[in-house]
């Protein structure tokens, strides 16, 4: 069940520290069809509606070549989510568990991720698929997907021996 900022039966918050950004700069924003959280997919689906990307102005470069990949890794910050909670009950039936075996949008740095479809990449802007986010939502990074990349590993014993 969507949670706006109450406390469920079973749920427990701390005190945090005072939240602080780490230093990270938002590039962009996240324009998406949702304006309520009750409305927003809990997951982004591969045959959801183009959403748009817009990158702040000095990060433009940094979308040369982005167009080559099929799959990006878009990280957001949910902005409106509470921090506070160590015991969440995602159903709301009075049973909870820890934040960190779940991916609720309430955690101490609510970093939201999602595998996306590229539809395309232009002045600046770049249009996917599968996102989950509110309108508005400020953009961290966007990465090609690590599945599209083949691991580097180091030297192994043996790697040089031949028959
Ligand atoms: N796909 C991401 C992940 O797994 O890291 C986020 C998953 S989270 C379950 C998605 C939900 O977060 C949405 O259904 C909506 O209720 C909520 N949400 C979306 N955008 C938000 C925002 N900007 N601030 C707070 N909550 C948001």
């Amino acid at each position: 069940m969507v949670r706006e900022n109450e406390i469920r039966y079973g749920e427990v918050a701390v005190d945090p520290p005072p939240a602080t950004d780490a230093g990270l700069v938002f590039i962009g924003l996240i324009r998406t069809p949702w304006t309520s959280r009750m409305m927003t997919p809990r997951q982004g689906r591969a045959d959801g509606p183009v959403c748009r990307i817009e990158i702040f102005e000095p990060w433009w470069q940094a979308l040369d070549s982005v167009e080559q990949f099929e799959r990006l890794e878009v990280l957001y910050w949910l902005h409106l989510s509470r921090r506070d909670l160590v015991l969440q009950s995602p159903a709301n039936d009075g049973s909870a568990r820890g934040t960190f075996s779940l991916r609720s949008p309430a955690r101490p740095n609510p970093i939201g991720t999602s595998i996306a479809t590229l539809v395309g990449v232009e002045n600046g802007v770049v249009l996917v698929r599968g996102l989950d986010c509110l309108d508005g939502t400020p953009l961290l990074d966007i990465k090609p997907d690590r599945a599209l990349f083949t691991p580097i590993a180091p030297p192994q014993p043996g790697d040089l021996e031949t028959g």
